[in-house]
């Protein structure tokens, strides 16, 4: 049987971004695989119970979504407000779905403190990046999920036909 593929939500068009706009990754492929009900799309972030749209939030002190996961780290708004809960919710919400429908492939927007797979941000809110990734795709690659970035989906095309 072919793999059924999980996606951030904001890929598949939804428009669950902290600022209220959906990043719709346009491949034929990806199109192909929705219409033959092989991709579940998903925001951990918005199934958690946080707002669209919200504020921004980063991992602090260039740690990554493992530190999180490890209680070492936390997710925090530009303000301070910890939303570490939130965002630990919605990754193991994410890791139950993949569960339920054995998915093997996660393709996730890349720089989210969420979804994030190459890189994040830095916890300064300056718009600088670091290697890195969110607490969902480091929750979801902990369970043998294999993560890719957009960026990466030529690679993924080979694992999923
Ligand atoms: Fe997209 Fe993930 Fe952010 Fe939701 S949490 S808006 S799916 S990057």
């Amino acid at each position: 049987m072919k793999p059924t593929l999980l996606i951030s939500g904001c890929l598949s068009g939804q428009p669950v971004r902290y600022d209220g706009t959906a990043r719709t990754l346009m491949q034929d492929s990806l199109a192909r695989w929705q219409a033959e009900g092989r991709v579940i799309a998903f925001c951990p972030e918005t199934a958690a119970g946080l707002p669209t749209p919200r504020p921004p939030a980063e991992i602090i002190r260039s740690q990554d979504g493992a530190a999180v996961l490890d209680g070492s780290g936390r997710v925090c708004e530009a303000d301070g407000h910890d939303v570490s809960a939130p965002f630990l919710t919605g990754a193991y919400m994410m890791l139950d779905l993949a569960r339920r429908h054995d998915c093997r492939f996660a393709l996730l927007m890349d720089g989210s403190p969420s979804c994030g797979s190459s890189f994040i941000y830095d916890g300064r809110f300056t718009g600088t990046r670091h290697a890195g990734q969110g607490v969902t795709a480091a929750l979801l690659r902990r369970n043998g999920i294999a993560v890719y970035a957009p960026s990466l989906f030529a690679r993924l095309e080979a694992m999923m036909d």
